[in-house]
Formats: structure tokens, sequence, C-alpha cells
């Protein structure tokens, strides 16, 4: 460490106090990326870990007072490089501030901090009779705070929303350590510019989401579940298609090619049926049988060589955890055949599924490579995720594929976020007004330019 470096270190921790830094360069190794590839990363100054607003904001004064740039990190799962360490920074990562303050079960409201894990979250309402919707597949290690950040999505956005939609209120630090409460706790209110929606998504470059209010529903009867096998991609997306015009809205559609279900086999034994593009359906409600109903018949319409409805808990919970570790078991298909995988996230209108997986088949046929495909089917959201040994390659093949997405009215992230991964596409995404307003609303949250620089814009 240079001296200007060991100086500020030392100035930092008579700011903040020992309790709060990690500086020990093994540890702070675990900080510095997020689960990204193809993402730069720098090495921090220290990592701060802070157990309260007060300590944020402290943390926040004192980068703002040095220029220190400082990126926020919630539990790193991220898959953009959001949460990527730079050169020099302060690397803040929420993870002990992880209490969920208050369940309000009268008015189906919970008040977290922004470390709490995401399934904990969910089965802390359960237990209340309450439901938290959003569930990324990450939900069992994801904080609360990185999808706030990342507005994340999941499996049942299809019928309940991403997790903007669960966001009443929000208590950030600004970059010079001032604190703000945006939104409110009706779920009707409109005065003024709805600053939390600003927040929301804004991938730690605009301020740090210190507490968050969330809006709870009543727990939803058990879903039924539909599993419909296809032999080809373009099939099981005209399936989906249809199901989107058909007016039914299910709780869940997901989708896993072939290439996907044989890893999720590979990895967990769980005999899936191989060599068919597997599509999940779950309908929840008090409709769901006569939905289901509707969707296995379109399920035959469209050449479903297996279609079989069921109502058994067991045997769901299954099949979520398969399409759960769907990246998972593709990481290890990759390593396992000296391989590295590169995950793109896009989407289409709905309607369009059917012509996006055509240009991925495509695609993966022009440059030679595998790529498993699986998603949000139901969003028109999928991961195409490539398995490759030339980056060159690879990154062609990433570029067509989001280009691909956008020229079908899509959008080049579904859920993940910009991060550093897609930030020359967002660029290509936005309108000129458009980026121009971008570049406003950054300077006037963060006029210094220290939070999350290189993230977003
Ligand atoms: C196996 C796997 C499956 C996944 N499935 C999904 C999925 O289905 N849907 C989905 O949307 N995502 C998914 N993800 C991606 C990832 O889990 C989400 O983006 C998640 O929201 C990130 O949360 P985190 O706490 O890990 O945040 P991090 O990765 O730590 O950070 C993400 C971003 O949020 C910012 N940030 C974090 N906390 C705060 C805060 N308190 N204030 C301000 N900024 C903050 C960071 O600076 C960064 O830009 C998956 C990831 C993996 C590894």
């Amino acid at each position: 460490m240079s001296t200007t470096a060991t100086d500020l270190v030392g100035d930092l921790r008579a700011a903040l106090g020992d309790d709060l830094l990690v500086t020990d360069p093994d540890l702070v190794g675990g900080y510095v990326r997020d689960q990204s590839r193809l993402t730069e990363h720098g090495t921090p100054l220290a990592v701060v870990a802070p157990r309260s607003t007060d300590d944020v904001a402290a943390a926040l004064r004192w980068a703002h007072a040095h220029a220190v740039p400082v990126v926020t990190r919630g539990a790193g799962s991220g898959l953009v490089g959001g949460a990527n360490a730079v050169d020099g920074g302060l690397v803040l990562t929420l993870h002990r501030m992880d209490r969920i303050v208050e369940v309000d079960v009268a008015g189906a409201r919970a008040v977290v901090q922004p470390g709490v894990i995401t399934g904990d979250l969910r089965a802390a309402v359960a237990a209340h009779g309450l439901f938290y919707p959003p569930d990324p597949g990450s939900v069992a290690f994801c904080s609360i705070g990185g999808n706030v950040a990342t507005n994340a999505g999941g499996m049942c956005c299809v019928k309940y929303g991403v997790t903007g939609d669960y966001v009443l209120a929000l208590e950030a630090v600004l970059p010079d350590g001032r604190v703000v409460h945006t939104g409110r706790l009706p779920v009707k209110g409109v005065a003024g510019y709805d600053l939390t929606s600003l927040l929301v998504g804004s991938e730690g470059t605009l301020a740090v989401v210190t507490e968050v209010t969330l809006r709870l529903l009543p727990a939803p009867t058990t879903p039924g579940t539909l599993v419909a096998s296809f032999t080809g991609l373009t099939a099981a997306g005209a399936f989906v298609a249809e199901v989107a015009a058909a007016g039914i809205t299910p709780s869940m559609l997901e989708l896993m090619d072939s290439t996907t279900v044989t890893a999720v086999n590979a990895m967990a034994g769980m005999g899936l049926d191989e060599g068919v593009v597997l599509v999940l359906a779950q309908c929840d409600g008090p409709g769901a049988t006569a939905d289901l109903a509707v969707l296995e018949k379109a399920a035959e319409r469209h050449g479903a060589v297996d279609v079989a409805v069921s109502s058994d808990a067991e045997e769901a919970a299954m099949l979520l955890e398969a399409r759960r570790i769907a990246l998972t078991a593709l990481e290890r298909v990759a390593a396992d055949t000296g391989r590295q995988w590169l995950l793109d996230d896009v989407a289409v209108p709905r309607e369009r599924m059917v012509e996006l997986v055509a240009a991925i088949e495509r695609i993966a046929a022009d440059h030679d490579l595998t790529i498993g495909v699986f998603g949000h089917a139901g969003d028109g959201n999928l991961h195409p995720t490539l398995l490759y040994t030339d980056e060159t390659v690879a990154l062609a093949a990433f570029d067509a594929i989001t280009a691909a997405a956008l020229a079908m009215g899509g959008t080049v992230t579904g859920e993940h976020g910009v991060g550093r991964l897609k930030r020359v596409w967002l660029g290509r995404e936005l309108d000129p007004v458009a980026d121009e307003l971008h570049t406003g609303v950054k300077r006037v949250f963060d006029p210094t330019g220290i939070l999350n620089p290189g993230v977003v814009r």
C-alpha cells in the first residue's frame, strides 16, 4: 500500500473506528467482485461493514470529503459486475445490517434493513400468513438491498411483478452523508416525483439504501403445477406466446432447454426427461385448476411430447429447485469440460418469444457454441448461457443475442441490471434525450461521481 493509501486508511480508521473496517488483504479479497464473468474489478482501499444508517452516513461523509469512490455491496450475487470493487475505493458491505425491523401483520407491511436475505424475509412473513412475492433464483443468498438496487425479478414476476412493485418507502444515504426518506405507507400516494422508483434499480449509483418498507400480500393458495416437454425451443416458445395471448396469468412460467436439463440432472440427479425442452407452469388462486386445464390443452396443441399436471407440493418444490440450480449446473458443465461460461439476460415482448429462441439457436450455430437457454419465459425474459473456450467468439455471440433482443423491441437486461457488463448496451437502448436525462439525474444525486463509478453510466 502506498504512503498516501496508508495515510488514508489511518484517517478512515480514525473517523469510523476499527470495528467497521476490514483491511486484511485475505479478507478484502472476498469482497472484490460479484458472480459475474468478464467484468473488471479493482483493489479497494478498505472494506467498510456498517452496523447502522449513522455508520453508512459517516463512511459516505468521509469518502465524499476525500473524493474516494464507494461501491455498495449486498450479498455479492449480482451477475453484471455492479458490486465489483474499484481501485483505491471503499467497498461498503451491508451484510451486518440484516434486521427485520418489523412485520406489521394488520398493515401487511415489513420494514427491513438492506442486508436481510430475501429467502429469510419470505419465510418470516409466511409465518404470519403473508407473502413477499419476489423470488429471484438466488433467493437463498441475495439481499433485499441488492434486490431493490437491481429491481430484481424472479420466477413469480409473470403474475406478481418485480421487487419495485413491493417497495413502498425507502431510507437512503446520499453520497455526501445526508439521509433521505422517500415514498409513503399507503398503497396509493402521488405527492411529488417518484423518488422511490428512481432509487429502485439504480444499482448503487445514486444513494445507499439503508431501510426498506415493503408491501406484503396474503399468502396465496398452494399452486398447481404443469410440466410440458417439447422437442424444440420453437414449439416451447410458441406455447409460451399462446399462454400470454390466452389471457391466463400463471404464477410461474419457466423454461429450460435440453442442454440445461441435462446439466441439472448431472448435478442433482433429478431424473428429468432429457433431450427435450421443459416448460414449467404454476397457477394459484381460485381459477387455478381451470387455468391449468387450458394450459394443458395449449401445450398439446403445440406438440408437447408429454404434459403432466400435479398438485403435489413436493414434486413442485423439486421442479422449482431444478429451475433454480440451472445456472449453477451449467457452470459445473463448463468447469468439467474446460470451458468458461457467460450469462446473458435479455427480454422481449412475450409474443416475440419464438423469434428470440430462433435467433439464439441461429447464433449458437453461427458461432459453433453451446448455449444453454433457460429463464422466465412468461416474462419474455431468457438467460442464454454461453459455454465457450474462445472469449472473442463468446463476446461476439453475446453481442449478437443482445442486439437481436433489442431489435425485437426488447431490452438489453430484463432483471440483472446494467452493471459493468451491459454499460455499452444501455447507451444503445436509450434514446439521446433519455441518455441526457440519465446523466442529469446522476449529477443531482451524486455530483462528484463517487458512487459506483463505471456502473450504468
Ligand atoms: C444463481 C443465481 C440466480 C439468480 N437469479 C436471479 C433472478 O431470478 N432474478 C434476478 O433479478 N436476479 C437473479 N440473480 C442475480 C442477483 O442475485 C440479483 O441481481 C440480486 O438482486 C443481487 O442482490 P445482492 O444482494 O447479491 O446484491 P449485490 O450483487 O451485492 O449488488 C447488486 C447491485 O446492487 C447494489 N447494491 C446492493 N445493495 C445496495 C444498497 N443497500 N443500496 C444501494 N445499492 C446497493 C450494488 O452496488 C450492485 O450494483 C441471480 C444470481 C445468481 C448467482
